[in-house]
């Protein structure tokens, strides 16, 4: 038997990811937010470049595709997809900001499979391009939260935030927490790639996931006490209209995200229905990865994005199911023998070209294991065509959820079904 790739997973019913995905649609329509689709595939130098070189991500999570010889430059699965956003802002030359876009679809991180983490997993990933204002994050953060919280009803949940500040307040952060590693006391207790970390990209010393190093950096310094004035003042003001928003955060000084291209404003929702991989939907803002990336000019900017398969867990743990769309009655039409197969296969033909949904049994079934998988298949109404039917031109029309039948003209048939 040939397995499915570790780390992927089959999908048997799509409603609720369906629903989830037409849902949030809907919600982003709401915001003036278009839809845009960028390919899976992509050089595997926009994400070294923009996720930076020393990130788990690009370190250790790439699916890189071998370039062949015509095609010199490295490529890869993309691993998340803020940086193709960016790349296509830049090379399709958008004008237009701030450029409000959101895109889904899977993307790609070799992973440690577990429950909530996989190799192929699915984002919602929204951006806002070019637009500096922190009034924008805390629109953003309520937009997100109000879907979470109004529209799948999910309440278990907190958002974290954290403020990292300027590239100066960062630089400056960065010695002190290089201070802080060197100190006697604290650097031998951290692990060998956090030390690595220290010396070649010191923030990302909080991704690591050993519960020694965790411990240690809860008394790490924190960036929001020495950001700059103008920083601060956003911080503040960010904190501010969120509270008027009614949306509620919890402080987390040590979120950094993984990911080298934030600045500024930087959260993630996490919900206790999750386990060890809490985070569902996490962003942030990126204020200089458009010039970084070759754009003429920095486009400041604030993105998301949302885990589907983690949304899915979350809403599937949710007491009350949700109400997915119903389906519309099926019509099952049945030959009860040969001769009447093509008769059969004619009159779902009508009843599909008249909008109706059916489905004919054409595998020479008898009439009980027909009926059985009829009602399995959860039809509505059983079309019986036989030897009689076909000379007088009518089928025998059953009810399969009150079990009447009736004699009903060929010809009528579609007006009877629309009844
Ligand atoms: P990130 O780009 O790492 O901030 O991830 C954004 C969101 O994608 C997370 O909040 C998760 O919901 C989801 N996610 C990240 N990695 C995985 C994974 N390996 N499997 C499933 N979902 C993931």
């Amino acid at each position: 038997m040939i397995t499915r790739v570790k780390g992927t997973q089959d999908f048997l019913d799509v409603r609720l990811m369906n629903y989830l995905i037409a849902h949030f649609k809907k919600h982003l329509q709401l915001y003036n937010f278009t839809e845009i689709a960028t390919p899976i595939v992509e050089p595997l130098e926009l994400f070294q470049r923009s996720l930076g070189e020393e990130t788990d991500v690009v370190s250790k999570e790439m699916f890189i595709i071998k370039s062949s010889d015509e095609e010199k430059e490295a490529i890869c699965l993309r691993p998340e997809i803020t940086a193709s956003i960016v790349r296509a802002f830049i090379e399709n030359h958008v004008t237009q900001v701030p450029w409000k876009i959101y895109n889904w679809g899977p993307v790609f991180r070799y992973e440690r499979p577990q429950k909530g983490r996989y190799r192929q997993f699915h984002q919602f990933d929204i951006e806002v391009i070019g637009s500096p204002s922190v009034v924008q994050d805390a629109q953003f953060i309520k937009m997100l939260d109000r879907f979470f919280h109004e529209s799948l009803k999910i309440n278990n949940y907190a958002i974290l935030l954290n403020f990292l500040g300027c590239a100066q307040d960062r630089a400056d952060y960065r010695e002190r927490v290089r201070n802080f590693l060197n100190r006697p006391d604290i650097l031998p207790k951290i692990c060998d790639t956090c030390k690595i970390r220290k010396d070649k990209n010191v923030l990302r010393i909080f991704d690591c996931k050993n519960p020694s190093c965790q411990e240690v950096y809860n008394d790490a310094p924190t960036i929001v006490t020495n950001l700059c004035d103008a920083c601060m003042a956003e911080w503040e003001l960010l904190q501010k209209q969120l509270q008027l928003l009614s949306v509620s955060f919890a402080f987390q000084p040590r979120l950094v995200r993984g990911l080298d291209y934030y600045s500024k404003t930087v959260f993630e929702f996490s919900s206790n229905s999750l386990g060890a991989q809490s985070a569902f939907c996490g962003g942030g803002r990126f204020d200089h990865l458009v010039s970084e990336l070759g754009g003429k000019e920095d486009q400041p900017s604030i993105g998301a994005a949302a885990g589907i398969e983690r949304l899915l867990l979350v809403m599937q743990a949710r007491q009350e199911p949700f109400r997915l769309e119903e389906l519309p009655a099926l019509h099952v039409v049945m030959p009860v023998a040969k001769e009447q197969q093509t008769l059969a296969l004619l009159v779902a033909d009508h009843l599909q070209a008249q909008g109706l949904c059916a489905d004919v049994f054409v595998d020479g079934d008898s009439l009980k294991s027909m009926f059985r998988k009829a009602d399995k298949m959860g039809a509505h109404y059983c079309l019986i065509i036989g030897e009689q039917e076909q000379l007088d031109q009518t089928v025998t029309v059953k009810n399969l959820r009150n079990g009447t039948q009736e004699t009903v003209a060929q010809r009528d048939v579609v007006a009877y079904l629309k009844k």
